[in-house]
């Protein structure tokens, strides 16, 4: 990652460390494309996919951000993560789109990323491509990280890797469901064996 590639991904709006943000960058240096394009769940503003994209790009291969960009439970209006600048007053709700395309715009990242902008699940029901890489940071509900554990990383392809984002074993560190619905149900597949972690950030790999 260059200095200019790194100022700019830290400078984005959004939930993601910088040694976070650098490990993605990483697994995403080490895909092997001829497995698949890359795919991500929960972009918010695009911070994430401003550490993946570019390894993507240099690997010469896609990155599908799915997001429906109305902001998890966490991120409404009275919750612990709620940014009112990000509401829509037309509308009512959140769109943390604008400052998505802006933000992978900016980066000059138009040629690697492309939005799919709906339900996670919906999304994960249609689809059939196979991944070399799978970064899931998503609702982070019971239900939410269930179903994006069911319905995603079965499209990760042997050999591509499973990246889950907020595992917090201990509880005092963080909420559960990505530990107990994503992390552990991965490795008690026997699909998966885990290759690194930095922070809450976990690299699995597939079998
Ligand atoms: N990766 C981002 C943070 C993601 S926050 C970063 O680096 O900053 C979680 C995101 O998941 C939010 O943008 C929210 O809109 C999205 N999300 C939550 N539940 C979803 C669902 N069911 N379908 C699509 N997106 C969802
Ligand atoms: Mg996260």
């Amino acid at each position: 990652m260059t200095p200019a590639e790194q100022a700019r991904a830290e400078a984005a709006r959004g939930f993601m460390p910088p040694d976070e943000g650098l490990a993605l960058w990483q697994a995403a240096a080490e895909v092997d494309p001829s497995l698949g394009p890359a795919l991500e769940v929960g972009s918010y503003c695009g911070k994430s996919a401003l550490y993946l994209g570019p390894a993507l790009r240099d690997r010469g291969t896609s990155l599908m951000c799915v997001d429906h960009h109305r902001g998890s439970e966490e991120n409404q209006e009275g919750w612990e993560w709620h940014e009112p600048d990000l509401v829509d007053p037309a509308v009512g709700k959140m769109d943390t789109l604008p400052i998505f395309r802006r933000t992978v715009h900016d980066a000059g990242l138009e040629d690697t990323v492309v939005a799919i902008v709906g339900d996670s699940p919906r999304v994960a029901r249609l689809w059939t491509t196979p991944l070399s890489l799978l970064f899931i940071d998503g609702g982070h509900g019971e239900e939410p990280a269930r179903l994006d554990y069911e319905l995603w990383t079965p499209h990760v392809a042997v050999g591509g890797v499973l990246l889950i984002h907020d595992v917090f074993p201990d509880a005092a560190d963080g909420g559960r469901p990505p530990y107990e619905q994503i992390y552990l149900p991965a490795l008690a597949s026997g699909l998966f064996t885990e290759e690194s972690a930095q922070g809450s950030l976990r690299v699995l790999r597939r079998q």
